[in-house]
């Protein structure tokens, strides 16, 4: 008695022992696992956020930035989950599964079998259910898209939203993506609902057909009640892994949707990109070259049609036409957003498409239609494209864009923070940081897309005075919307219809009395109008 006791503390002890270090194993298991899910998806968001800033702009005219905003969190959170939860368990499930059915087969091959019985079954419906889990899934995150492209959208513009008293028709179209996302995610649960519970329909069963037959088979003597119990305890433990196996089906086929659509941004090829070939970063002198280019957004419709356009260094060329006409489509092409369908765009004789986006774009100062701010200083927007430049070349730059003066007045000048996109400043005001901020990469090709529309006549005439020294020894393209701006360019260049229709100086294009002409004294009749207003 004594001895047996001993026996049995020393058994009681030992599970104590087993399970105090499966319980550290577990806790070392679990924090690891965490861990790298965790690192794991930080390096996902990591990539596709490098992606996204390498991909073209061809690439976001398709992808609301709503979209791709919900796939670098959401998407990226579904395949944390699948990471933490699903993979760590795998490897342990799997070799309980095999350990387990080797301890049944030894007890009773005959019953083993019929446990087997229904794993084919639970597995084919996996298989069935697996391909419509995922269209959920898909569909789900695709919802979640719609809603943050509406709040990202509404919510930058909220500025518009008000000015026409639309708040409640843009709730109401949150409610309808909101309700979106319900849809879907009933849609899910109510599919996971039928799945599992047919799963566990199917084991039941399997369940009940070893009951049946070790019942008879004890009945019969050929096996003990002991060995039917030890075996039917057997059995949940095999079940267990199955049951997760079938769930594993429900986290991969969610983790795949989501993946695919992260991998959508992953492999899509990055701007400029020509396979195999190295992209070269030849220094630039500024000749442009547009020979017979033909472009549209969309290639059934051209926007350019055969356009021949050639810049020499330090020429300005001024681009007039109606708006729409492919203005600043033109000046898309130089700066590589987008590629011609036809013909090329040579610069100083290489063909632009060989040449490395970004270094090409470091060689040329942009000041867009529609100047964007970032959130910061004025001093950090105007520096924007020259980290590390010093204060005093930020003041050089800003005395030349005709700035100094009114950011000086503001109470903390060149530390006055501006709100996102530029809120805070007056539009003119945006336009000459933006001119500030292109002046000062001293770029070898200067593009002006109506650049001074949102500024008065004074402080144009100023900015002018400004550009004029500037422009010596660059090419300059103005676009411009006051066409008496371009009085002193060395050409300008008449778009009409997808084509050049007239070029030469000023002089010449209204001694032509052609489409110039016409829509210069269509301007001073406008101006002629406003002045006998005032
Ligand atoms: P503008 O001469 O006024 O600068 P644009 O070059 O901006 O004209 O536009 C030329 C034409 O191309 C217009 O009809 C415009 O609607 C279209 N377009 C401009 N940008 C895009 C774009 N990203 N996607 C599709 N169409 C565009
Ligand atoms: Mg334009």
């Amino acid at each position: 008695m004594e001895a047996r006791l001993g026996l049995l503390a020393l058994l009681v002890a030992g599970l104590v022992g087993i399970r105090v270090a499966s319980w550290a194993g577990e806790w070392v298991h679990g924090w690891n696992a965490t861990w790298l899910g965790a690192r794991v998806t930080a390096d996902i968001r990591a990539e596709l956020y490098h992606r996204l800033e390498m991909l073209s702009l061809p690439f976001y005219d398709k992808h609301p930035v709503g979209s791709l905003i919900a796939r670098a969190t959401r998407d990226v959170q579904m395949l944390q989950g699948f990471l933490i939860d699903g993979v760590p368990y795998l490897v342990t499930n799997l070799l309980t599964l095999v350990g387990i059915l080797a301890l049944m087969v030894g007890m009773s091959l005959h019953l083993s079998l019929y446990v087997l019985l229904p794993v084919p079954l639970i597995l084919l419906w996996g298989a069935f259910y697996w391909s419509r889990l995922r269209m959920l899934f898909t569909r789900l995150m695709q919802s979640w898209g719609r809603l943050t492209d509406r709040t990202v959208e509404t919510l930058t513009g909220i500025r518009v939203v008000k000015a026409f008293a639309q708040e409640a028709r843009e709730i109401g179209s949150f409610n309808v993506a909101n309700g979106g996302i319900r849809a879907a995610g009933i849609r899910v649960k109510l599919h996971q609902g039928i799945f599992f519970a047919t799963m566990a329909l199917i084991t039941a069963l399997g369940m009940m057909l070893v009951w049946g037959v070790g019942g008879q088979q004890v009945l019969d003597g050929a096996i003990t009640l002991g060995t039917l119990v030890a075996f039917y305890s057997y059995m949940w433990m095999f079940l267990g892994p199955i049951q997760w196996l079938g769930e594993m089906n429900d986290h991969m086929s969610r983790a795949f949707a989501s993946a695919e659509r992260i991998f959508e941004i992953i492999d899509a090829p990055p701007e400029g990109a020509i396979e195999g070939a190295v992209m070269k970063r030849p220094p630039i002198a500024g000749h442009v070259h547009l020979s017979d280019v033909t472009f549209g957004y969309d290639k059934s419709k051209p926007v350019l049609k055969g356009v021949d356009l050639e810049l020499r260094p330090g020429e300005m060329v001024g681009i007039v036409g109606r708006s729409g006409v492919g203005k600043t489509t033109i000046v898309n092409l130089i700066a590589r957003f987008y590629d011609p369908d036809q013909g090329s765009v040579e610069v100083d004789g290489i063909n632009a498409r060989e040449m490395d986006p970004g270094h090409l774009r470091s060689h040329i100062g942009m000041v867009l239609q529609e100047p964007l701010l970032f959130s910061g200083t004025i001093a950090d927007n105007i520096g924007y494209g020259k980290p590390g430049a010093t204060l005093a070349e930020i003041m050089d730059a800003a005395r030349a864009a005709n700035a100094h003066n009114f950011i000086m007045a503001k109470p903390d000048g060149y530390e006055t923070p501006v709100g996102e996109k530029g809120t805070g400043l007056s539009g003119g005001e945006r336009q000459r940081i933006s001119i500030a901020r292109a002046i000062l990469r001293d770029p070898r090709i200067l593009i002006f897309d109506e650049a001074t529309a949102s500024v008065d006549v004074e402080t144009e005439r100023h900015i002018q005075v400004a550009l004029e020294r500037l422009m010596q020894g660059r090419t300059t393209i103005a676009i411009a919307h006051r066409l008496s701006t371009l009085r002193d360019a060395s050409r300008i260049v008449v778009i009409e219809d997808g084509r050049i229709s007239e070029q030469g100086s000023h002089a010449e294009l209204m001694e032509k009395r052609g489409t110039f002409h016409e829509l210069v004294q269509m301007q001073q009749a406008t101006s002629e109008i406003i002045a006998v207003a005032d």
